[in-house]
Formats: C-alpha cells, structure tokens, sequence
C-alpha cells in the first residue's frame, strides 16, 4: 500500500506499534502501566485502505478492534532527542490495531510472542494522512470509533502515558527510522469484539472519517 501526503509518496515498508499506552485501556485489560513504552511491530501487508473489507481471521474467535492514531515519518533518524522528535513526523491519520484476543491472552499465559494474535493479515487498516500542520497540537488530538455506528471509543492523546514525541525518541533509540514508517501509537479505552457484517468507522476533527467492513 502507498501513503500519498502533499506531493509525496511514501511506501510504509515498518509498522511499529505501542501497546498499553493510555490508563484506562490499561485497567480495562487488568494490566500494569508500563514504564517504558511497550513495543511490538507489524508486517507492512497488514494494512487496509480506507474502504476495503477486512476478512475475519480464520485463527481465532475474538477480533477486537483498537482505534489509534498513527504517526507517518517523514525521514530518517537515529536516536532523536524529544526537542526534535517533531520534526521527523510527515503527517497523521488513524487506524485499527486489530487484535484476536482470544489468541493474545493464549500467548500472554504463555509467555510467548504476539506476532500471530497482532500481525495477521488485514490487521492494520489506516485512514488517508493529514499533514501535521493540520493536525496542530500533538497533545490534543480527538478521535473516536464507532462499530455500526454505535460509539465504542472516544480518545485524546492528551491521555497517552508516554506521548507522541516520547514514541519517536524510545523507538529511534533502537530503530533508524525511516520516511515511511509508520507508529500506531496505542488505543484508549473500550475496545471489544467485532463480528462478520460489523462496520467499523474512525474519525477525527482533523482527519474526517474512515471505514471498514469486517467481513
Ligand atoms: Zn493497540
């Protein structure tokens, strides 16, 4: 899938994603508040264009969605300092990080990796971009998600417990990042299932709405 935003195209080729990032999403999962952002990754054919039907994964019986905002890069960096974390950022929109969560508690007990209950295809539907002169305050960006039209979530990043910048300087401090890669940057509160025939949309002031049906 390209990204276009302005003049530029961008091939996201590294999904990274932030797990337990906002308190009450936290209590919701009865899990602990991290003390560093919790970080795992998905492959780049996980994303859906707004629009397309998703295809309920065979390998499990609890999809949940997880609406988030999603941080474009813009271009490359290693171990960027907060003060500048802000300028690595291209553009904005939002997404789902679609979790079996029937597997995941599986692999929590365990102890094993979340790849298959995290990374599955479609796993990653993502709006179209906003440049992030449009989006104008990092630290207060609404969002909401609605599943047939019902509202499931409503989101700030001023809820996040380690804040967009902070994503940038932990991962950077690991990753080169590069232009194209993209941060999905954890969900709030009142995640929960979807069914096959379930519509799932995510909006915001600066994004407008984006949709997916689960099919
Ligand atoms: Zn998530």
């Amino acid at each position: 899938m390209e990204i276009k935003l302005s003049d530029d195209t961008y091939i996201p080729r590294r999904i990274f994603c932030i797990g337990k990032n906002y308190a009450k999403h936290v209590a919701e999962m009865k899990s602990a508040i991290p003390s560093s952002p919790v970080i795992f990754c998905k492959p780049s054919t996980s994303l859906v264009p707004p629009g397309e039907d998703v295809h309920y994964p065979a390998h499990g019986t609890s999809l949940h969605y997880e609406a988030e905002i999603v941080v474009l890069i813009g271009k490359e960096g290693k171990a960027i300092s907060s003060d500048e974390a802000v300028d690595f950022i291209s553009g904005l929109s939002l997404g789902l990080d679609l979790t079996m969560r029937d597997i995941q508690n599986e692999l929590k007990t365990k102890g094993h990796p979340w790849e298959t209950s995290k990374a599955f295809d479609e796993s990653a539907p993502v709006g179209e971009f906003a440049p992030l002169s449009k989006v104008g305050d990092l630290e207060a960006i609404g969002f909401r998600c609605y599943v047939n039209d019902e509202l499931r979530q409503d989101g700030n990043s001023s809820n996040m417990i380690f804040p967009i910048t902070r994503l940038i300087t932990s991962l950077s401090e690991i990753w080169q990042l590069l232009p194209g890669d993209l941060i999905y940057t954890g969900t709030p509160e009142g995640v929960g299932e979807l069914s096959k025939g379930d519509s799932v949309r995510v909006e915001g002031e600066a994004f407008g709405a984006f949709q997916w049906k689960i099919v």
